[in-house]
């Protein structure tokens, strides 16, 4: 029998496997004693380490932060990273999404791509390599997290507690593969005077400020201009009403992921336009529009760079206002090869306008592996070689994953160009085909990496 033809046979029991982590509502939840992140991600970390247990894996559970799944010996370790919580599930599913459900060749349920599903598979890749008898020189081992969603303090904990894996992947991420993720940098932006009463918008700082809601004195503008001027942008729909002297703006635009923040509309940046537009004279709404703007480049605050693997992104996610004053959360991502230093330079005239001031953050290091790396030439050529894909080249995201916080790997699968799995959203599914076929990959990638 060759790889195809095992993994096929044991395509039930790895399903079945699967749908045993699926029902776990692994999402964070109330820190408990021994349980950082709640009884369920504990629960399911339980669970996937008695399916790798029965399965003849040693597993060590690491304060249920994480634990891990091993097999080999020696001194290097090859560290596939995947993640057992989730996020909510949320509303405006068609089928259970805590049970599995098989429908045409998709199999639907939270966490079936992102990641219990290709935990689950780098398991069996593991699996049939030992049963194959291939000789194991260096260790090889499946961590598995219970805090990837919300900050990655899982592999914090593994870093401190546990030997530092040589190489390897997470399977969370694109194929063919992911050599790069941009830098991050995080910036608050703050009015100095303001003639704006109240202002409320957006819910996270990683994502397009999609409702905002707008107070002003009334008699500034008229009502009419506004309308029109509101009309004019690209905003889903507004409402102006006015009442006891002032005028309220709601205003409703697209929620986008930060990392691509031209996908959505956000509602701040439209509002500030259209109140300059219809005239309203404010030394706040003339600072944002000059300097954060709605382009999302930075090209307002003397950040607009980009290389030959991507541009710079400029997202503002959260605007309120406390004490008088109004603020804004910047979010943006940086090109691979851009510094710390550039950064701080571009920034630097910025930080005190006159209609208000920048203050920086953070700023996180990008990751990068050139593309003749041999970590990325023995993923991507598994990937190539087993999927028949070459069109497709290794790929650089906005977005962050475990390779941020573990040394020696990059993301590498399981999602294909051109689908939308809906990870993160309802009715989150898989391929059945393709993640049989993910397994014959990742058995690839082990294979080669073993060999570095
Ligand atoms: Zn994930």
């Amino acid at each position: 029998m060759n790889r195809k033809e095992k993994i096929q046979e044991l395509s039930e029991e790895i399903f079945e496997n699967l749908a045993r982590l699926v029902k776990h509502d692994s999402k964070l939840s109330e820190e408990k004693p021994g349980k950082p992140f709640g009884e369920e991600p504990a629960a399911v970390l339980s669970e996937a380490l008695q399916i790798a247990e029965s399965l003849g894996f040693k597993t060590v559970n690491l304060d249920n932060y994480c634990g891990y799944a091993e097999m080999g010996e020696g001194r290097d370790i090859i560290g596939i990273a995947g993640h057992l919580d989730i996020v909510p599930a949320g509303d405006g599913w068609h089928t259970d999404p805590f049970a599995m459900t098989k429908i045409g060749d998709r199999y639907y349920g939270r966490g079936t791509t992102d990641d219990k599903g290709p935990v689950i598979a780098s398991l069996y890749a593991m699996k049939l390599l030992r049963d194959e008898g291939i000789s194991l020189n260096k260790r090889v081992r499946l961590l598995m997290g219970c805090n990837e969603e919300t900050g990655s303090r899982c592999m914090a904990h593994y870093n401190e507690v546990e030997e530092p894996i040589t190489l390897g992947f997470t399977p969370d991420g694109n194929f063919p593969c992911i050599y790069g993720e941009k830098g991050h940098m995080g910036m608050v932006a703050e009015s100095k005077q303001t003639k704006i009463l109240d202002i409320r918008g957006g819910f996270v700082s990683n994502a397009v400020c999609h409702q905002c809601e707008t107070v002003i004195p009334a008699g500034e503008v008229t009502e009419d201009a506004l309308k029109k001027a509101l009309a004019d942008t690209p905003l889903q729909s507004f409402r102006v009403t006015e009442e006891n002297g002032k005028i309220t703006i709601f205003a409703e635009g697209v929620a986008a992921h930060a990392s691509t923040p031209l996908l959505g509309i956000n509602a701040a940046g439209c509002t500030m336009e259209a109140l300059e537009k219809a005239g309203f004279d404010d030394a706040f709404v003339h600072f944002y529009n000059s300097h954060i703007g709605t382009k999302c480049d930075g090209s307002g605050c003397g950040l607009k760079f980009e290389d030959e693997y991507g541009n710079l992104t400029f997202n503002n996610g959260i605007i309120g206002m406390k004490d008088g004053k109004i603020f804004c959360t910047i979010d943006i991502r940086v090109p691979v090869t851009v510094t710390k230093e550039q950064l701080l330079q571009g920034i630097e005239p910025y930080l005190d306008c006159d209609g208000g001031t920048f203050t920086v953050r953070g700023i996180g290091d990008p990751l990068f592996y050139p593309k003749d790396s041999p970590l990325v030439d023995a993923l991507y050529g598994a990937y190539t070689e087993i999927s028949g894909d070459t069109e497709h080249e290794p790929m650089v995201i906005g977005g962050g994953t475990y390779a941020k916080s573990l040394p020696g790997i990059i993301a590498f699968g399981p999602e294909k160009p051109d689908t939308d799995y809906r990870i993160h959203n309802a009715d989150e599914f898989l391929i059945i085909p393709e993640y049989l076929q993910s397994i014959e990959i990742y058995m690839k990638a082990i294979e080669n990496l073993l060999k570095i």
